[in-house]
Formats: structure tokens, C-alpha cells, sequence
């Protein structure tokens, strides 16, 4: 295997752009460079890009192009989502529920509301990452405006019941936003059948460029705005649309769910061939998450007596690039609350590392990157056996 080889085993945290989105997107800077909200030329032809754009997302997740609302990203959306939606609908109920294993613009939002008097409910997850239903169905009373689930988590890949959380929703008059940022491209999403009030996107999970995203909306429902300015995004998100940006993104979630099962075919077989081979290769590990009820380009692996942190510098200097739980955690040392909260113990939880695949990761990838993972579990095991019996000694 040539040196300076680079595997990119973290596409949960970020995806590179595909070529077609760059042509697109480098061809959209050159040509949109009018304000879509001018009137005269310049101004329409980006105005008609943005429609174009607003039309492939809409398709992509069954909606109507008047239901999408580009933002920042995902994390806007869901601060949004969740914010906007508790605001606007104070005066039916003040209680939320979601669950301990969401994303921090999800959780962080749901803090932010506390301040303002909202109660909320934060549901536990099962060993599995799955929330518990039964929790929520006891969870929802009078008070209840808005329940808010991710459809898949980031760091293990567990996807949850939302077809079950919507008709639950519905059922008790409250609405269901979903935090879809992982989803989107591995599982076939329509709001309107499956029952999604509000549903958060970013382009940059599914080979798109950063800092864009959606937030779809369902038609009728009461949204304050976030962002106040400019009547963009029909009065409802001010500030130039990034309209490069956003051609990309509309190309993204094109080709991302154009061929969800094809892709996923080949990412089980990928996620398959990995399991596999790391589990020929390296004892006392633990795989984390679902089995079934789950994304088919994560896996989440705890390596006992090696610290996660340690087996990623190693793999950096190899050219294999991955993630200890989620990126918004990494670099802060704290062990994952995601794996906290399945029941997983902090050195568990400590000494796990995240892969995640794409459609161009092969074979040969996973076999050179588990053969380095082997060679750096190893080393660092050996380092804290001693660490350990120095320890003891001491005592
Ligand atoms: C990446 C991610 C986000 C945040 O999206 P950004 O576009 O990076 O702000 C939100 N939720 C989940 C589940 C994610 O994986």
C-alpha cells in the first residue's frame, strides 16, 4: 500500500463534495452573481435557480417547493424547528419532549427554552439507541405542543420509529418535527406518508457544500421566524440566499436519494466486510447501536483498554481519518453522552471510535485501515496495561 494513501472514514461528520455538485456550483458562482430578490435580470436568473433548487428538495422528502425554507444548515433548521414552533404555539401548551440522544442544536435549543418556561421532556433510549416508546406515550399530556425526534442518530446509526412517533402526534394534536440531517439519502423519507410536520436537512451530510440546509414546514403550521430582516424565504428567513450554495444542495439531495437502496446495497456489504474483518482482527471489541433499525454507512466500535481519543491521533498520522462519537463532541474529552445514555460505561464510552462509510469506500480501504486500526489498538493497549500495572504498584 502507497504512503500518504488518505481513507475518509468519517461521513457522518462531513461528506466531500461530489464532482457533478462542484461543476454545478463553480458554473451557478460564475453566472449568480444577481440578488434573487432583484427584479430585473440577473436578479430573476438566480431567483429561478433557487426555485429550481427549492423543487428538488421538496420532491426529494414529497413536499411542496412552498413547504422548504433554505437555511444556514442543519443546525439552524433545528434551532428553528424547535424554537419557532414552541413560540408560536405558547398559548395551547409550554411542554416539549425529545429524546437524551439528539444532536446538541437540538438538545441546546430545548435548553434555551427551559429559560423562557417551557418544560421539557428528554426521553431515555435503550440499550440499542432506541427511545423507549412507552416512555413517550406516558410523556404526552394536555400541556404538549411539539415532540421532536431525530429519525437517525449520528454516532451509532440507531434509526427510531417515526412512522409510530407521527401517528402518536397526530393522534394528540401535537407536532412532530424530526431531525432527518443523517437520514436523507439512506432512507426513503415522505412527509406527507409517513406524517412529518417539520423536518430539518443539510447539504454538507450528503456530498453537498456547507453552511446550507432546509427546514420543511409543513403548510398551516404556526412558526415564528429566527432570523428577522429582509422578506426572503417568503418573509420567513432573512438574508440573501446563498444561491450557489444552494444549486449544490439541490444537486445533492438529487442524486443522494435517487438511489437510496442501490447505495445502500453496496453499504451494507462495505459495513459487513468491516465488521468482519475488525472482528478477525482485534479481540475484545464491542459494536454499538442496532442491528436491524439502523443506517447502513455507521458503525460504532469500543475498543476495550484503548483510549478512542489515542487510536484516532494514531490513525490521523496513517491518512485514515475518523471520529470519536460525534464531531460537536470530539476535542472536549468528554465521553459520548449518546453511549452514557445506552448504558454504556465512561471508559466504554471513552475508547469508542466512529466509521463512517460512503459509496466510494472499498474493500481495499477497509482492509488497509483495519490493519492500522490492529497495529494502533494494540500499541495503545500495551501502553495503559503498563499505565495500569505502574498504577496498582503505586498504590
Ligand atoms: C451534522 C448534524 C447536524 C448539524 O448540521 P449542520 O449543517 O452541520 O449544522 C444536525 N443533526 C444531525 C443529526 C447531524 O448529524
Amino acid at each position: 500500500m502507497e504512503k500518504n494513501k488518505i481513507i475518509y472514514l468519517d461521513n457522518a461528520a462531513t461528506t466531500a463534495m461530489s464532482n457533478e455538485v462542484y461543476r454545478e456550483m463553480i458554473d451557478a458562482y460564475g453566472k449568480l452573481y444577481g440578488n434573487p430578490s432583484s427584479i430585473y435580470g440577473a436578479g430573476r436568473e438566480a431567483d429561478s435557480a433557487l426555485r429550481k433548487a427549492r423543487e428538488k428538495v421538496a420532491k426529494a422528502i414529497g413536499a411542496l417547493p412552498s413547504e422548504i425554507f433554505f437555511t444556514s444548515g442543519g443546525s439552524e433548521s433545528n434551532n428553528w424547528a424547535i424554537k419557532g414552533i414552541a413560540r408560536a404555539n405558547r398559548d395551547k401548551g409550554n411542554h416539549i419532549i425529545t429524546s437524551v440522544i439528539e444532536h446538541p442544536s437540538v438538545l441546546e435549543s430545548c435548553r434555551a427554552l427551559e429559560k423562557e418556561g417551557f418544560k421539557v421532556t428528554y426521553l431515555p433510549v435503550d440499550e440499542f439507541g432506541v427511545i423507549k416508546y412507552s416512555e413517550l406515550v406516558k410523556a404526552i399530556g394536555p400541556n404538549t405542543i411539539l415532540i421532536s425526534i431525530m429519525t437517525a442518530n449520528n454516532e451509532v446509526g440507531t434509526v427510531q420509529p417515526i412512522k409510530a412517533i407521527a401517528e402518536l402526534a397526530k393522534a394528540n394534536d401535537v407536532i412532530f418535527h424530526t431531525d432527518a440531517v443523517q437520514a436523507i439519502g439512506h432512507i426513503d423519507i415522505n412527509v406527507k406518508d409517513i406524517g412529518i410536520t417539520a423536518l430539518s436537512i443539510s447539504a454538507h451530510k450528503i456530498n453537498g457544500p456547507k453552511g446550507v440546509g432546509a427546514l420543511y414546514i409543513k403548510k398551516g403550521t404556526k412558526i415564528q421566524k429566527l432570523i428577522d430582516g429582509g422578506e426572503q424565504e417568503r418573509n420567513m428567513r432573512a438574508g440573501t440566499e446563498n444561491a450557489p450554495a444552494i444549486v449544490g444542495f439541490g444537486r445533492a439531495i438529487e442524486d443522494a436519494t435517487a438511489n437510496i437502496e442501490e447505495n445502500n446495497k453496496y453499504l451494507k456489504s462495505i459495513r459487513r466486510y468491516f465488521l468482519k474483518t475488525i472482528s478477525d482482527a482485534i479481540h475484545n471489541i464491542q459494536l454499538n447501536g442496532h442491528n436491524t433499525q439502523r443506517l447502513q454507512n455507521i458503525a460504532s466500535i469500543s475498543f476495550e483498554g484503548a483510549e478512542g481519543e489515542a487510536v484516532l491521533m494514531m490513525l490521523d498520522r496513517e491518512g485514515i481519518y475518523v471520529s470519536t462519537g460525534s464531531a460537536c463532541a470530539s476535542g472536549s474529552n468528554k465521553p459520548s453522552y449518546v453511549l452514557l445514555a445506552m448504558g454504556k460505561d465512561a471508559d466504554t464510552a471513552s475508547s469508542t471510535i466512529r466509521f463512517s462509510f460512503s459509496k466510494n469506500t472499498t474493500k481495499e480501504d477497509i482492509d488497509y485501515a483495519v490493519e492500522e486500526i490492529r497495529k494502533a489498538v494494540k500499541k495503545i493497549r500495551s501502553i495503559s496495561a503498563i499505565r495500569i500495572y505502574k498504577n496498582k504498584v503505586e498504590l
